[in-house]
C-alpha cells in the first residue's frame, strides 16, 4: 500500500527505531509510549485490521503475538504485559494497517479504558 504510514516504515521510507524484524513481521517504538515497553508488532503484508483478516492471515496473526512474547522475554517483563489489538475507530484504531500492541514494564489495570 503505497501511502500506508506503517507500510512506508516497513520500507524504511520513514525512520522507525527497529526492535526486531524477521520474513513475515516488523517490530518497532511506538512513537508515543504508553508504558516503558511500547512496541508495535506488524505483519509485513498490508492487512487492514483485525476484522479485515482473512481465514489465509491466521498465521500471520498469530506471528505478530508470538513475536510480542519473545520481546516481552527478551526484556524481563513477563510478571506481566499486555497484547492489545484496537479493532475499528471506536476502540482507537488509528492507523489501518493491524498492529499488535505490546504493553510492559509497569503495573497495567484492567479494565482497560
Ligand atoms: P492504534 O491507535 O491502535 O491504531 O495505534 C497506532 C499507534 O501507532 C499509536 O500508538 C501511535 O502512537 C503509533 N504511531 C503513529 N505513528 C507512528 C510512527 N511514525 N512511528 C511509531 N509509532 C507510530
Ligand atoms: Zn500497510
Amino acid at each position: 500500500m503505497a501511502d500506508c504510514l506503517f507500510c512506508r516504515i516497513i520500507r524504511g521510507e520513514i525512520p522507525s527505531k527497529k526492535v526486531f524484524e524477521d520474513e513475515h513481521t516488523y517490530a518497532f517504538d511506538d512513537i508515543d509510549p504508553k508504558a516503558p515497553t511500547h512496541v508495535l508488532i506488524i505483519p509485513k503484508k498490508h492487512v487492514v485490521g483485525l476484522k479485515e483478516a482473512a481465514a489465509e492471515d491466521a498465521e500471520l496473526v498469530g506471528r505478530c503475538h508470538l513475536v510480542a512474547a519473545e520481546i516481552a522475554r527478551a526484556r524481563g517483563i513477563e510478571n506481566g504485559y499486555r497484547t492489545v489489538l484496537n479493532v475499528g475507530p471506536g476502540a482507537g484504531q488509528s492507523v489501518f494497517h493491524l498492529h499488535v500492541h505490546l504493553l510492559g514494564g509497569r503495573t497495567l489495570s484492567w479494565p482497560p479504558g
